[in-house]
């Protein structure tokens, strides 16, 4: 059995009391939220924090609720289970529903949050094993390690953004507001990534997600699906998030947003480009599923064949676009 390491465990019960004393222990420490990622990480050594700040005694953080321009703010501590159930995220973000549902199983659901979920670690088959694992291939630059195993030439980590709800908010054009030392700000969920597999976030360590805003979604349609191999608890190989905003039956926006590809979401830009001020057919769709299947460039790091996840995007994203057409989701002969 692979047992925790010995940490402190302190539990502030405000933002800002949490802000001072992740700044008072400095890289010692780190977030914790529901535990569902960071826990079974650091039974596997792959984190070796001395000190975790815990946020769920920081009642500000849970709950959903309207924001003054009709959209809505979600506590970054409110677990995926509410998200999921939440009669105004079902009805206007049905995509966001979706994809807080599908993460992992019940029990974690019911403990992980959508903060946790939007700054979850990314993830590697060379990387989340155990200690003794990774020390007998010698570890790689992720953790403890000088190369990487996937691409040994390469001077970075391809590690994948594995989070089910990122590529979602991203495409419905959501922020996160963040406190740290120097106050707050809200940038968008867009900006919080880059495409490092080890700095997978853009924000300070000692920054904490305390919201994420959604604009009013008035003609929005989203969708979220997921490509994983058991139903029941895996992570995304690949998500293809969309979401349209439609007057009548013309497409006024689009954003196509996929997930699992990189160490990053993905937006394919050109993909929706196609969409904007068409009525959506499905040759349309299929021209457009072509285009969102070139920026998905997957490794051989995840579970399944890469070759086969890249198909699979076109086919998934045309999916995506059929079931917010109304259309049946796979052609007809
Ligand atoms: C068996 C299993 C299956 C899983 N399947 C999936 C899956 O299908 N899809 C998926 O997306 N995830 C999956 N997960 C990962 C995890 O359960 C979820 O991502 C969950 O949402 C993480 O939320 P948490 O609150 O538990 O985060 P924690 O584990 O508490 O934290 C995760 C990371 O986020 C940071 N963090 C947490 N809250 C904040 C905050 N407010 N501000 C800044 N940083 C913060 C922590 O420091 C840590 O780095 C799985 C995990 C397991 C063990
Ligand atoms: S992509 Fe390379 S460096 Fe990153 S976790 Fe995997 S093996 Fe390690």
């Amino acid at each position: 059995m692979m047992r925790l390491p010995p940490f402190q465990y302190l539990a502030p019960v405000s933002v800002a009391d949490a802000v001072k004393l992740m700044g008072d222990h400095g890289p010692e420490a780190m977030l914790v939220a529901g535990g569902t990622d960071l826990y079974p990480n650091m039974k596997r050594r792959q984190f070796e924090p001395t000190v975790l700040v815990g946020l769920r005694g920081v009642k500000d953080l849970a709950g959903v609720r309207r924001s003054s321009d009709g959209g809505l703010t979600i506590g970054a501590g409110t677990t995926l289970t509410t998200v999921s159930r939440d009669p105004s995220v079902r009805a206007r973000y049905a995509g966001l529903a979706t994809a807080a549902g599908a993460v992992s199983t019940p029990q974690l659901r019911n403990m992980g949050t959508l903060g946790g979920n939007v700054c979850v670690d990314t993830r590697c088959n060379y990387y989340n094993q155990s200690y003794q694992w990774r020390k007998a291939v010698n570890f790689c630059m992720k953790k403890d390690g000088e190369i990487c195993l996937v691409a040994p030439g390469s001077p970075r980590c391809w590690a994948v953004s594995s989070s089910d709800t990122a590529p979602v908010l991203w495409s419905l054009g959501a922020s996160v507001r963040l406190a740290g030392p120097a106050g707050q700000r809200a940038i968008p969920i867009s900006t919080l990534y880059q495409d490092d597999g080890i700095q997978y976030l853009t924000k300070q360590s000692g920054e904490i997600v305390t919201e994420i805003i959604l604009p009013p979604a008035e003609g929005v349609r989203s969708v979220y699906l997921k490509l994983r191999r058991r139903g029941s608890f895996d992570f995304p190989v690949l998500g293809v998030a969309a979401a349209l905003s439609m007057e009548g039956d013309v497409v006024r926006q689009a954003r196509i947003v996929l997930g699992a590809v990189a160490s990053l979401p993905r937006e394919a830009v050109e993909a929706a480009r196609l969409l904007v001020g068409e009525r959506l057919s499905p040759e349309l769709i299929d021209r457009a599923a072509a285009a969102a299947y070139r920026p998905a460039k997957p490794l051989d790091n995840t579970d399944l064949p890469h070759p086969y996840r890249k198909k699979m995007t076109r086919v998934f994203v045309a999916r995506a676009l059929r079931r917010l057409a109304g259309l049946p989701e796979v052609a007809e002969a």
